[in-house]
């Protein structure tokens, strides 16, 4: 069995939830900055959060200008994942919108879909496939060789959290180099997680 993360619009606007695209949350009167990409300095676009186990996961990646700041790579500073782990939560803003949201936001229901793998967990899917936004722990489909990341802190091969879809919608997709897939892993133990993606 498969965790699909499936697009469900009744979970939109839940602040403790995955989900895609709207507001990125931190915790209660805490200072968040809006991570910067380190290639061009603009501000990176939020792209969703994923629950686990150690905490929401906020996915960041720069798209200021595609293809030229590494923000495929876990390690360049063109991406950014950030771990809240707490129940009083609220949103926060950019300060560039445009730059720095998605239009869209995708609410996520996960359902378990029978399948050896994501690619025959989606073929099983009865429902539309542009729907399906990608999966939850399992293992990764690689569309290029295995590219686990090393965690920063303990040097270990890190956890496979979730691969992503673009998107259910071609002008709000996230921009993973057209048909691409992201990766997210993180590390239980440091609570740190980093993202890329291959196409
Ligand atoms: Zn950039
Ligand atoms: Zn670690």
């Amino acid at each position: 069995m498969i965790k699909l993360l499936i697009n469900d619009s009744k979970q939109k606007g839940l602040l403790n939830e995955t989900s895609f695209g709207g507001l990125p949350v931190k915790v209660i009167n805490s200072i968040m900055e809006w991570p910067k990409c380190k290639s061009c300095t603009s501000e990176m676009k939020y792209q969703g959060k994923i629950k686990t186990n150690i905490g929401l996961e906020l996915i960041f990646m720069c798209e200021n200008d595609p293809g030229m700041c590494d923000e495929w790579s876990p390690d360049e500073g063109g991406n950014k994942v950030i771990i809240v782990n707490n129940e009083s939560l609220e949103y926060f803003n950019p300060e560039n919108k445009e730059i720095g949201l998605r239009e869209t936001e995708y609410g996520v229901k996960i359902i378990e879909t029978a399948g050896e793998n994501y690619d025959e967990a989606r073929e099983n899917w009865k429902g539309n496939k542009r729907e399906i936004l990608g999966s939850l722990f399992g293992e990764p489909e690689w569309i290029q060789n295995d590219e686990t990341p090393n965690c920063d802190c303990c040097n270990k091969g890190m956890r496979f959290v979730s691969q992503l879809e673009e998107g259910p919608d071609h002008k709000t997709a996230m921009n993973f180099g057209g048909a691409g897939v992201g990766y997210l892993f993180d590390c239980e133990e440091g609570k740190t997680a980093k993202f890329l993606w291959q196409c």
